[in-house]
């Protein structure tokens, strides 16, 4: 409601994708208490603004995490992305201008206006202000989801709050940001909970998701897997991502069956730069993270497969 005064908008969408049941089911409970306390409705708390929220579900396509395909979905297309110009806040949501933001942004609001910006930046560190809520999951003793603010140490959040793995194994590497995030090798566990440090580590924060792997995780595969995910996420706009990935799983798994290793490496990291800097949005401009993460901190995993011998 106050986004929707700040920018004159009457009508607001959440947008939350079909296979979180319980978050849509939440986020329909607050807007019918917001609904009962007028706080959402004809008349925002008495005043003169009207504001409504309506939660739609997404079908399942994770590039409409990305805004334009998000706009598009919500307008009842097919996700796929759209070239910026025009950008949303000048020609979104059915041509009108749009101000997308993630929910936790807006959520972020009322804390300041009520308490303050200073009572808000003593939470945190550097430029990376306030709280995260982390959601730890993967091969991990607590899994969940924690708010902290800004600034603990990944082992900190691995070894203190989660606990170490589930299988009471060594960790070996932990994803951070979701499926395209980079992978983090125990060495770099000292890096800050911090947008501007994990980015100076090769690394990203993205929506704060972190995945646990033990010493028996594969980092080959997991390469694989990230060039697939993004195969068959791919919304097929432009040709780095669309092309890209799938040539990605073709040479990851020339790499595990020992053609031309060291030449298919070195073409592994050309394509990765192809994807990252060519491709039209951070589906295929982030899948590099955790290809290239994985094989710079595991290269013994991108050696190839042992020779099987026969028996006699
Ligand atoms: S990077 Fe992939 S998902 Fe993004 S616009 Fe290009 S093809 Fe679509």
């Amino acid at each position: 409601a106050i986004a929707g005064i700040a920018t004159g908008a009457t009508k607001g969408y959440v947008y939350t994708r079909s296979e979180y049941p319980h978050a849509i089911a939440t986020m329909s409970e607050a807007v019918e208490i917001a609904r009962a306390a007028g706080i959402l409705g004809r008349s925002v708390m008495g005043s003169a603004h009207a504001f409504d929220i309506e939660i739609r579900s997404g079908a399942g396509a994770y590039v409409c995490g990305e805004e334009t395909s998000l706009l598009n979905s919500l307008e009842g297309k097919r996700g796929t992305v759209r070239a910026k110009p025009p950008l949303p806040a000048l020609q979104g949501f059915l041509g009108r201008p749009t101000v997308v933001n993630n929910v936790i942004s807006l959520a972020s609001v009322p804390v300041i206006m009520a308490r303050g910006a200073e009572f808000y930046r003593d939470f945190g560190m550097g430029r990376s202000r306030g709280t995260i809520p982390i959601q730890i999951a993967g091969n991990v003793k607590h899994g969940g989801l924690f708010e902290t603010a800004f600034g603990l140490t990944l082992g900190q959040i691995i070894d203190d709050i989660g606990g170490g793995t589930a299988t009471g194994r060594p960790v070996k590497a932990v994803q951070v940001g979701g499926p395209l995030g980079a992978y983090f090798p125990r060495e770099l566990f000292d890096t800050p909970f911090d947008y501007e440090a994990f980015t100076a580590k090769g690394g990203l924060i993205g929506h704060a998701g972190i995945s646990v792997f033990d010493d028996s995780a594969d980092m080959l595969k997991q390469a694989r897997f990230a060039m697939e995910f993004c195969a068959i996420e791919s919304c097929g706009k432009c040709t780095p991502c669309r092309i890209g990935s799938t040539r990605g799983v073709e040479t990851v798994d020339k790499i595990r069956a020992g053609i031309e290793p060291d030449k298919n490496k070195v073409l592994l990291e050309d394509l990765c730069n192809t994807m990252k800097f060519g491709s039209l949005c951070a589906l295929g401009g982030f899948t590099p993270y955790p290809v290239m993460s994985a094989m710079n901190h595991f290269p013994e995993d991108f050696a190839p497969a042992p020779m099987v011998e026969a028996a006699e």
